[in-house]
């Protein structure tokens, strides 16, 4: 596994905790709309990366300056499951803050996966439309336009699954959140968050949702 050149010191991705972000540069299935990674990390690697070995090194050395370390993409998930449960797992070891992983929620298998071995203590996960109300075939174009993927039932359904596992695992640490695309009617907004609303009643979960504003670069 490859991660971006800089690990970065961030106050803002997780709300009260000073958190290492590192980019994975095993690459995205998506291309969203405004995506701010695509270019740097997903469609041009850069020459110069980190390995898990440098990761391991910082954390020994400067683990104890951070509360949480957040691993982030591209999709972070990406990878065999088997290399992504090892990376965590030496992180264990070494870090002795949060592990945070956010995903688009396509990978849902491996995401019950690492929370069955208790890899990960929060997972930030987008719901970026309201997948629930949308056909795979008449509403091809808004996924496209969005997420720029061609969708079938399956991937819905991942999608839809990975949402009800974050709810679930109701972690204070977990988000389920919602970029406001620009390109998209208020309604869309509406009914994602009522979608989620209505689970996290069902599940009893209290796991926050957040509507952040379209950042233009
Ligand atoms: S899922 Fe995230 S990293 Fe991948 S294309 Fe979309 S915004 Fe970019």
């Amino acid at each position: 596994m490859k991660f971006y050149n800089r690990f970065i010191r961030t106050f803002q991705d997780l709300p009260d905790h000073t958190t290492l972000l590192i980019h994975s540069l095993s690459g995205c299935l998506l291309h969203c709309y405004g995506c701010h990674n695509y270019d740097e990390i997903i469609a041009n690697k850069p020459k110069n990366y980190k390995t898990k070995e440098d990761l391991y090194a910082y954390l020994e050395k400067s683990g104890f300056l951070f509360d949480a370390v957040m691993f982030s993409g591209g999709e972070f998930l990406i990878d065999k499951i088997e290399d992504i449960i090892d990376l965590l797992h030496q992180v264990r070891t070494i870090f002795n803050g949060k592990i945070i992983v956010t995903t688009c929620g396509v990978y849902n298998t491996k995401l019950k996966r690492l929370i069955a071995e208790g890899l990960v203590d929060g997972i930030h996960i987008d719901m970026k439309l309201p997948y629930h109300v949308l056909d795979p075939k008449e509403d091809q174009n808004i996924f496209h336009d969005v997420m720029g993927i061609k969708p079938n039932q399956q991937l819905i359904e991942n999608l839809l699954d990975s949402i009800d596992v974050v709810i679930q695992h109701n972690s204070p640490l977990d988000q389920v959140r919602t970029v406001k695309y620009p390109i998209l009617a208020e309604i869309f907004f509406d009914e994602i968050r009522d979608y989620v609303e209505r689970r996290k009643s069902y599940f009893q979960s209290d796991v926050p949702y957040y509507l952040n504003q379209f950042q233009y670069v």
